[in-house]
């Protein structure tokens, strides 16, 4: 039988967990797929994407740096994708190229389903406003917190997220300096930082009583972000791995239209990120 054919594509691309996470899906769920990884530089995207249809392939996800070339690229966008601004997810509807974004649910599903947070009411802060920060703004809203703040290194690019979100809830912005005397449930790192293993400045006292600390980066070692929110008090400070494998679940779920089981992948991949550290 003919094996149905995935990939994403980024660049760069070789440090991706996604083959491993989508050939853990398939092998869970007895779909018969191939997903591979593809380094596309930026400007080759347009062509990769049409090479690898007229190859077979059937659905893509777009990493850094192609979320948002992407978004111009599809011919048409689901309502979240539109709302994000950007396409992590590929999917053809009769030779139409579609765009989706998995990334807001996959983190709203690992925040409530695996870490058992509740959103709603609560004061949530994202540091960052990148790529990142958009994708999760919208869904973050739709969970009805008291308020939402994003604090930017750049205040203009925090701005302009907040004018763009401003109609779906209480959203406002703030530089790093003026969050001093803040405090809130839920601090989402959306910022780059933790790749250098670097942290914004924050002020002492920023995480409320019982608040919990959230890096959307993830590493086999905790993040620089993760350790500082388990040092001022966080009683969850979780890193974005189950956010990876949820947004991967509603990609496969596009595509296959079965859903995978998460909490053993995530289990699979923590305990394979172990071994390489001890
Ligand atoms: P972008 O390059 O679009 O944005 C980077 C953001 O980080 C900007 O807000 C930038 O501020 C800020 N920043 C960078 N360095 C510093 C620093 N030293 N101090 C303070 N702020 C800093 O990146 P993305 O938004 O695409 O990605 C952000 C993170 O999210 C990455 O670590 C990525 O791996 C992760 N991610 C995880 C996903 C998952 O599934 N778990 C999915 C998507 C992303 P400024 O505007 O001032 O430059």
């Amino acid at each position: 039988m003919a094996v149905d054919r995935y990939a994403v594509f980024g660049h760069p691309i070789s440090h991706s967990k996604s083959p491993l996470i989508h050939a853990l899906f398939a092998k869970q769920t007895g779909q018969k797929i191939a997903y591979t990884a593809q380094d596309v530089p930026p400007g080759c995207l347009e062509v990769a994407v049409r090479v690898f249809h007229a190859g077979g392939g059937r659905g893509l996800n777009l990493t850094l740096p192609l979320k948002e070339l992407g978004y111009q690229l599809v011919q048409e966008l689901t309502p979240r994708a539109q709302l994000a601004g950007s396409v992590n997810t590929i999917f053809w509807q009769d030779e139409t190229l579609c765009g989706d974004n998995t990334d807001g649910v996959g983190l709203i599903r690992d925040l409530t389903a695996n870490l058992g947070l509740t959103l709603t009411g609560k004061r949530i802060l994202i540091l960052g406003a990148g790529g990142a920060a958009r994708g999760i703004v919208g869904p973050l809203l739709e969970q009805k917190p008291a308020f939402l703040v994003i604090a930017n290194r750049t205040l203009a690019r925090a701005q302009e997220l907040g004018e763009r979100f401003a109609v779906l809830g209480k959203i406002s912005v703030t530089s790093f300096a003026d969050l001093a005397g803040k405090h809130f449930d839920l601090i989402l790192n959306a910022t780059s930082a933790s790749l250098h293993g670097e942290l914004p400045p924050l002020p002492e006292g920023l995480i409320a009583k019982g608040g919990c600390c959230y890096d959307l980066m993830y590493a086999d070692r905790p993040t620089a972000f993760v350790r500082w929110g388990l040092e001022h008090g966080a009683i969850i400070s979780a890193d974005g791995l189950g956010m990876l494998v949820e947004q991967a679940a509603e990609a496969f779920y596009i595509w296959r239209g079965v859903r995978p089981e998460t909490a053993p992948v995530i289990w699979q991949l923590r305990a394979d990120a172990d071994k390489k550290t001890v």
